[in-house]
């Protein structure tokens, strides 16, 4: 049986609920042998975080302590410059083989700016792309990101039978949740609560972020 990883990148500024279901319905939905969420070290295309990647990780590795269905990926926090997608790709492909399934995960938002990521145009060569809808996003009707869409959209019985070359859109259950809005709540005097897990509020507690 070839071997299914889904892999989910994210800033995880902080890790939050939203985060956790999409990840968990994904590999449930697609029957996944595996999903790993890999926070990125200085992500290329948007300011820099509020907190540092050592305090990302931590509470990345407070939300999955008791959580055996989810992984965590360090890489691309060790490279010790900007983590592009594509090279995580081609290092998890040397690694795996050429037979693996490997699934990147991501947001509809995500997916309507791929095309300004680097060597977007050889990501599915390398892997599939999962689109997961996302409140206030719509997939691209027109324009290059639409055509690829509909250059390689599948079904999800593609997962099993191909290592990589698919697109495949999930519906799943909405939640409004972003570390955007976290971030402002907890700036604002807000309690955060039951958006982030509680061991990743008593961090950001802690470690006094995002005030
Ligand atoms: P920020 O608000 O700081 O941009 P974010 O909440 O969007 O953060 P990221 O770490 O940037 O989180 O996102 C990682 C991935 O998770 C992206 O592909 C994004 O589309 C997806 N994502 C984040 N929150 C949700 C959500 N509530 N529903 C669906 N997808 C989400």
């Amino acid at each position: 049986m070839r071997k299914t990883l889904g892999i989910f990148g994210g800033t995880f500024d902080p890790v939050h609920i939203g985060h956790l279901r999409m990840a968990l319905e994904i590999k449930q939905q697609l029957h996944l042998d595996e999903m790993r969420l890999v926070p990125c070290y200085l992500p290329p295309h948007r300011p820099a975080p509020g907190a540092t990647a050592a305090q990302r990780l931590a509470m990345l590795t407070i939300a999955l302590r008791d959580c055996a269905e989810l992984g965590l990926d360090e890489r691309e926090l060790q490279r010790n410059r900007p983590s592009y997608t594509y090279d995580t790709l081609c290092e998890l492909r040397a690694e795996l083989g050429e037979q693996a399934s490997l699934c990147l995960c991501m947001g509809m938002d995500s997916f309507a700016t791929l095309d300004t990521w680097h060597n977007w145009g050889q990501l599915l060569q390398l892997a599939h792309i999962i689109v997961v809808a996302r409140p206030g996003w719509f997939l691209p009707e027109s324009g290059v990101m639409a055509e690829l869409l509909q250059m390689h959209r599948n079904n999800a019985e593609v997962i099993p039978q191909q290592a990589a070359g698919a697109i495949v859109v999930l519906e799943q259950r909405l939640l409004p949740i972003s570390a955007t809005d976290i971030r402002a709540q907890v700036q604002a005097g807000n309690s955060p609560r039951f958006l982030v897990s509680d061991g990743v509020w008593n961090y950001i507690r802690d470690q006094q972020l995002y005030q």
